[in-house]
């Protein structure tokens, strides 16, 4: 498999996903002019004109990113298209077509496959998305989908993770860790099932939880709304590796630091009651869970009154000129580092 039979092997999970894609794309060259944007960031940003395109995939395989013992294929289907929509929004975008390519094996009748794509074209019709191509195939084990989304934005419009400044605000939409929290009481419903089939459901305490991890939207809400308030970020990424890593993000890209408040992070009161319920540290939950799919964003401090009385937003912290130091501050009023603690998918 490996050319040189001889040489060093080096586990991935000693580098972990980002170094991992640093390494294997540090030699990347950029052979044209409109390729505005490559690797680094939610999108690539291609174009000449005014009018830029944008363009993203992802990849979800069975056993890693999903569960079909407790995943109905129909979410699946609206969920996979979510993903990548999210991350068009991240660059201030309009999201406009999907490519969907499928690797199934034989144990998946024509009836599971139709569920997943009544997921789709759900998702597709109530984004205003066009679903435009793919490729079909078989696996030897279980289901892989990898949809790639196409989305636009003028050149002046788009956001990248890299504009922040020193003093900058930095606000997350909507609330965090419900995803995270849905997945444990998911988990914890199908080993209860496994020990007794007939165990009755316990998961009306958690809709909103569940909700969020099976029925996850992206928010092109919010790209609309910033428009309308005439906001535009100094930099932006979504939340899909949970709100540590993407802060991590932010900072690394723009050179600067960062201090977020424990007070401000906003939790959903199912979220707060849950993690009593678990003994988890909803802190925790929110820095480091996954799949929220909100925004995180930068703006100036002269953008203040636009977005304080609106309820979608939430100022959890701001920038600073220290690069690379990216802390907490708690309640008591320490101040704690941030690590990264997002998925490692390669573990
Ligand atoms: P996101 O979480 O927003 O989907 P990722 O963390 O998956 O972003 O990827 C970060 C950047 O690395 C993106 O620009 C993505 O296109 C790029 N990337 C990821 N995997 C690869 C790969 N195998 N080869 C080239 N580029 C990659
Ligand atoms: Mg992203």
């Amino acid at each position: 498999m490996l050319e040189d039979k001889n040489q060093s092997r080096t586990s991935l999970s000693s580098l972990g996903e980002f170094k991992l894609i640093d390494h294997l794309t540090n030699e990347t060259v950029i052979h044209h002019e409109n390729t505005v944007k490559g690797i680094g960031d939610d999108c690539a940003v291609l174009g000449e004109g005014e009018k830029k395109t944008l363009i993203t995939t992802d990849l979800l395989i069975e056993g890693v990113h999903f569960d079909l013992s407790y995943m109905p294929l129909k979410h699946l289907g609206y969920k996979a298209v979510m993903v990548n929509l999210s991350d068009i929004y991240a660059m201030n975008g309009e999201a406009k077509q999907i490519t969907v390519s499928l690797a199934v094996s034989n144990r998946f009748p024509l009836e599971a496959l139709e569920e997943l794509y009544a997921g789709i074209h759900l998702a597709c019709n109530t984004y205003k998305v066009d679903l435009v191509g793919g490729d079909t195939t078989s696996s030897t084990k279980g289901l892989l989908i990898s949809i790639t989304a196409i989305g636009e934005a003028k050149e002046a419009d788009v956001v990248y993770r890299n504009g922040a400044k020193s003093n900058d605000l930095l606000v997350v939409t909507g609330d965090l860790g419900a995803a995270y929290l849905g997945l444990q009481v998911l988990e914890r419903e199908k080993q209860v099932f496994q020990v007794d089939p007939n165990a009755e459901h316990e998961l009306d305490k958690y809709t909103y939880l569940v909700e969020r991890q099976l029925k996850p939207e992206a928010r092109k809400d919010v790209v609309k709304l910033l428009s309308d308030l005439e906001v535009s970020p100094s930099s932006m990424i979504d939340i899909s590796d949970g709100l540590s890593s993407e802060i991590l993000h932010l900072c690394k890209q723009s050179n600067t630091g960062c201090q977020v408040y424990e007070d401000k992070i906003p939790l959903d009161q199912e979220v707060i009651s849950t993690c009593e319920e678990f003994n988890m540290d909803s802190t925790t939950i929110a820095l480091n869970g996954g799949e929220d799919y909100e925004l995180l964003f930068t703006v100036k401090q002269e953008d203040f009154h636009k977005i304080k009385a609106n309820p979608n937003f939430s100022i959890i912290g701001h920038m600073t000129e220290d690069t690379g130091i990216v802390q907490l501050v708690t309640r008591g009023g320490q101040k704690v580092d941030i690590e990264a603690q997002g998925w490692n998918a390669l573990d």
